[in-house]
């Protein structure tokens, strides 16, 4: 039988650069993926294949407005067959790319299905045939599936998760979006930019529900200008298919019932955790609602059993929580010194337009928790690279302490919020306070200098505006 220090199971940005980490220091490393490439979730279905989709449909914008920045550009037409397929190609460079860090690494890729055979041992399922490989430390790194609403059946040609709407034949001519998190408001984005007429369904009093409501009100503003429908506090009851789509029935927040058809129809209403027949029945880990829960070093409560990434209950479902976490539990296991994972000073980021990044407290939980806070705005109008690149909507906010001026939570919606957002990173990583970062010189002319009017505008002192 196989021995391994680490077996992971899952190849997404969690289980694959805990793997890289642990080989790093040593272990001897093995990834069981069930499917046929490497990369998970993050690399073949969302967060690259999204983001090629978000920067076309910016390209296009751009070549729309030509004449706002003095050029002549006649007859704009989007050839999706080829959009699709630079999409494909990125995905697959990348794909290939953890095929080289694994053999750089001597990362052993597994195929098949893997699950917890019992202490220290990992069954492996392929083509009806069970492997055992033994493992002194087991890490589950097997991410999440979009969740559907109970009664609506995802088709994959009308009805449809991320996956599905990611390879459309061709660009639809009205979309229902359910769901105003992050995946739905970005592919909103993305298909009204390209010309779709589309509809929010959210359930919650607002979208982007998660971030601070100030960020909130702005999206819903700027979206609405743009053209999106959007409706709150909006409970689905049903979506039927028919002749040209379908037709999704709602509740509206003022209790009646109404109807909006459309050509395709997202739901993105949530993912849920892939810890179904993994074996975690024979552990001690203790598993809720799906979700497993672990320590702050990502350990379960079955020795040497670790679980990061989407599966794991009460943190973000996020890619660069999920590799940090893998970072954190193989630094863990092999001995290293290494910091718990703090929910706190794990960044948002959501890539539609305009951007959104966000991190630490909103004003609102702040005030909530009974903390004394300070805070500061500052709007992108006043900075001339935001003119410059002609985006100069939207805003960042700074919420302080009061006391001590300590950072505690920035939230941005506007140009590059995504990039711009690591100074703020860094800052509530560092524990540092807005007296610090007042001081700290920003280039000219960035938006990120934007940043440094902000953390002014916390002592009302912001020079540019
Ligand atoms: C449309 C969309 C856009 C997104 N955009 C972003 C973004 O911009 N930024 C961001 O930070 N996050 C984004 N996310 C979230 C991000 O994709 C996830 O948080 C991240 O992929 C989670 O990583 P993971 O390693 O936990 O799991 P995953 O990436 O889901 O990988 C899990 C892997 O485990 C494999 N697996 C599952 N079960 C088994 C088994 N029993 N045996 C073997 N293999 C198994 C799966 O095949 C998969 O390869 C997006 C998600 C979606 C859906």
């Amino acid at each position: 039988m196989a021995q391994y220090d680490l077996v992971i199971v899952g190849s997404g940005p969690g289980g694959y650069v805990a793997a890289i980490r642990a080989a790093q220091w040593g272990l001897k490393t093995a990834v069981v993926e069930k499917d046929g490439f490497l990369g998970g979730t993050c690399l073949h279905v969302g967060c690259i294949p999204t983001k090629v989709l978000l920067h076309h449909s910016e390209i296009f914008e751009h070549l729309q407005n030509a004449a706002e920045y003095g050029f002549e550009v006649k007859d704009v037409k989007v050839n999706w067959v080829n959009v699709l397929a630079r999409k494909d190609r990125i995905v697959k460079k990348h794909a290939k790319g953890i095929e080289g860090l694994f053999k750089k690494h001597k990362i052993e890729a597994i195929t098949g299905w893997g699950r917890i055979a019992g202490p220290g041992r990992v069954a492996v399922e392929k083509d009806g045939k069970t492997t055992e490989i033994e493992a002194k430390n087991i890490m589950l790194a097997t991410g999440s599936e979009a969740r559907s609403l109970p009664g609506v059946e995802i088709d994959g040609k009308t009805i449809v998760s991320n996956r599905e709407i990611l390879s459309l034949p061709e660009i639809p001519k009205s979309l229902v979006v359910v769901g105003a998190g992050a995946v739905g408001v970005e592919f909103a984005s993305i298909y009204k930019t390209f010309g779709t007429d589309v509809t929010i369904l959210e359930m919650l009093p607002r979208i982007v529900p998660l971030e601070d409501e100030e960020i909130s009100a702005e999206l819903d503003k700027v979206f609405r200008k743009k053209g999106v429908k959007i409706h709150t506090e909006a409970k689905v009851e049903s979506v039927k298919k028919d002749a040209k789509g379908a037709t999704v029935t709602f509740k509206d927040k003022d209790g009646r019932t109404q109807t909006v058809a459309a050509e395709k129809v997202l739901i993105a209403a949530g993912r849920k955790p892939n810890t179904e027949n993994l074996g975690l029945e024979k552990t001690k880990a203790k598993v809720e609602r799906g979700f497993v829960h672990a320590g702050p070093y990502l350990e379960t409560d079955e020795p040497r059993l670790y679980a990061i990434g989407d599966i794991v209950a009460g943190l973000p479902q996020l890619a660069h929580a999920a590799s940090m976490e893998g970072i954190i539990a193989a630094g863990k296991m092999a001995g290293k010194p290494v910091p718990p994972i703090d929910r706190n000073r794990i960044p948002n980021a959501t890539y539609c337009e305009p951007q959104i990044g966000s991190i630490g407290v909103t004003e609102k939980q702040a005030k909530d928790a009974g903390m004394k806070v300070k805070v500061g705005k500052f709007p992108f109008i006043g900075n001339s690279k935001a003119s410059i690149l002609g985006s100069h909507g939207g805003f960042i906010k700074v919420v302080a302490d009061e006391k001590y001026g300590e950072v505690l939570g920035v939230h941005i919606i506007g140009p590059l919020a995504t990039e711009i957002i690591a100074e703020a990173v860094t800052a509530i990583q560092l524990e540092g306070t807005v007296d610090d970062m007042m001081f700290t010189v920003h280039a000219h002319p960035t938006v990120w200098e934007a940043m440094g009017d902000a953390f002014n505008a916390v002592r009302g002192l912001s020079i540019n505006v």
